[in-house]
């Protein structure tokens, strides 16, 4: 095998031009920052735009990266999101899984069924039915309400006039009906009662470690058909998707500051006047500012309680940033052929049976881990069958909590070194188990990520990886809202994944140009936007 396949993410470099007025400011160069700062110059002319990053390359979570001679990737699953590359004018290689979104096992005791779930709608509701023809007629039922409520979805404004929320429940009545309702609540509204078919259908919410008793029905929907219905993942390495944002966004005239960390938002009299950056001595000022990193840090470290009116405080302190996760990547060696071996799918899950997402998400509320050979989570991903590289596969588990691990790390680091090794050895056995026959003979190279990881990577100060949790509690008008209390200050955190990342800079810059750009809507409505008119200085 032959990598074909080069590196981007450290490729690029700082343009920042040392200026010290910005009309826009956007903290974090992740998918978010960079959908942001995009939609923004190819809707305004003239516009000083800066992004500001800590790390040394773009992309933030989603990302690529070399050990010992391989090349791991963080993400997998580019959803849907075809039309705003196109928007955007970006050319990214990406191969379809045509035929399987994934291949799904549940383990009960000595048993263990496997579920080939196919991509497409109609075909996963054909698939289900072949699986059990008992409930041939709920599973109709429920996947057309689905496809439904989805597609009423992209009737909602996110930046609603009055007109439109009076309009909201004869628009989007499915919508209305759910806003309140969980996915177990949507599986019994359809009677589905057979805890087989119930563990295929939740697969979809524990996803994002979050059990299906406290997901949002909508977003769970949401997010099952807008990754199911057309899934792809790049044919080179995942940095390339953001290098290509990023290098776009550079070449509009948009500036990036690369290893430049944000320790200060600036607030005087209740409006946002620009960042202050570790180690630089003075403000840059910004008519506005975006910020994409955790809301925790944002609001409450960089921003401070001081600026935030004590109702706001309350709902800070009252969200639910969601899980991290613990991931072992693994170079193996070339006498494992895994062509053979029925991995090609965008994730291979497996699960121990119902009640495990609930389990896990409550020990990951307690701030500890609920993971045992009883009860687990894990996705096997195989990288390499598409990017034609040396072999690699990642094994992806969560909910998992801080925990102590950032401070383990910070104090004793041999016996983090050696914590994370038996976490390793714990999922590398269940994939053994599962997917790789003799995989412990064949590795290579073994780079393990913990939530210490993903918190010093991130800066969230939890390691936590999907944002705000995909909680019923806190969806729609519940979330945070993009506008904050502190005026010209945004913070678009729509939902987690590639497709929520896209969404946030579209109804970001929505929000700031007034509808104009995408009307208001909730999604990406290509025949609405681009029909923004030049020179929307000081819009
Ligand atoms: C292991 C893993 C696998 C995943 N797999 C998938 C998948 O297959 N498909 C999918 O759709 N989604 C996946 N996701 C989720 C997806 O990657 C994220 O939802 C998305 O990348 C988040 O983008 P973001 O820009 O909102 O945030 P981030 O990626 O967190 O970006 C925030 C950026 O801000 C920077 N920053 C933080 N603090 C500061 C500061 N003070 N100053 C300056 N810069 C700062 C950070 O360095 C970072 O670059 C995965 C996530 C993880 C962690």
């Amino acid at each position: 095998m032959k990598n074909t396949h080069q590196l981007r993410r450290d490729t690029l470099s700082s343009n920042y031009s040392g200026r010290d007025r910005y009309d826009l400011i956007i903290i974090g160069a992740g998918l978010s920052g960079l959908s942001s700062g995009l939609m923004w110059l190819k809707n305004t002319t003239g516009m000083k735009t800066l992004i500001i990053e800590k790390n040394s390359y773009p992309g933030g979570y989603s990302t690529a990266y070399e050990r010992g001679g391989y090349v791991f990737e963080t993400t997998q699953l580019f959803p849907d999101i075809v039309d705003i590359l196109e928007y955007l004018d970006i050319d990214l290689p990406l191969k379809r899984y045509e035929k399987n979104f994934m291949r799904r096992l549940v383990v009960n005791g000595d048993h263990v069924e496997q579920y080939l779930i196919p991509a497409g709608s109609e075909n996963f509701t054909r698939y289900l039915v072949e699986k059990f023809p008992a409930d041939a007629e709920k599973i109709s039922a429920l996947m057309e309400y689905s496809v439904d409520l989805f597609k009423q979805v992209r009737k909602l404004k996110v930046n609603a006039t009055l007109k439109d929320t009076l309009a909201t429940p004869f628009k989007a009545p499915k919508v209305i009906a759910n806003l309140n309702r969980t996915y177990s609540g949507l599986l019994d509204k359809f009677k589905i009662t057979d805890p087989r078919l119930r563990e295929v259908m939740e697969t979809f919410t524990s996803f994002s470690g979050v059990p299906s008793g406290r997901a949002s029905a909508i977003l769970a929907t949401g997010a099952m058909l807008s990754s199911m219905t057309r899934c792809f993942r790049p044919l080179g390495f995942f940095d390339e998707y953001p290098a290509k944002l990023a290098e776009k966004f550079q070449s509009m005239g948009g500036e990036i500051f690369f290893n430049a960390e944000v320790e200060k938002i600036d607030v005087k009299d209740g409006v946002v006047s620009g960042v202050i950056v570790k180690g630089e001595r003075s403000l840059i000022s910004a008519d506005k500012v975006i910020t994409t990193v955790d809301p925790m840090l944002a609001m409450r470290r960089l921003v401070g309680d001081e600026h935030l009116p004590e109702k706001y405080i309350k709902k800070l302190e009252n969200t639910i940033m969601s899980p991290s996760s613990v991931n072992v990547a693994l170079g193996l060696d070339d006498r494992i052929d895994l062509t053979k071996l029925d991995l090609d799918y965008p994730y291979n899950v497996v699960s121990t049976g119902l009640g495990t997402a609930e389990r896990l998400f409550n020990a990951f509320l307690a701030g500890n881990h609920g993971f045992s050979k009883d009860c687990f989570h894990a996705a096997v991903i195989c990288p390499s069958l598409t990017t034609k590289t040396k072999n690699t596969i990642t094994i992806r588990s969560t909910p998992w909590a801080l925990n102590g691990w950032k401070e383990l790390r910070e104090s004793n680091y041999e016996k983090y070194q050696a914590e994370k090794e038996k976490l390793a050895d714990f999922l590398i056995d269940i994939a053994e188990k599962y997917f790789i026959p003799d995989l412990k003979k064949h590795i290579v190279v073994k780079d393990i990520a913990t939530p210490a990881t993903y918190a010093r990577f991130s800066g969230s100060p939890t390691g936590s990886i999907y944002d705000m949790a995909s909680l019923v509690t806190q969806f729609g008008p519940k979330r945070l809202p993009m506008k904050t209390p502190v005026k010209n200050l945004y913070q678009p955190k729509f939902a987690h994944g590639l497709y929520g990342t896209m969404m946030n800079g579209v109804q970001v810059v929505d929000l700031l140009l007034d509808r104009k750009f995408n009307n208001g809507n909730s999604l990406f409505t290509p025949g609405q936007s681009g029909a923004l008119t030049q020179n929307m200085h000081g819009a």
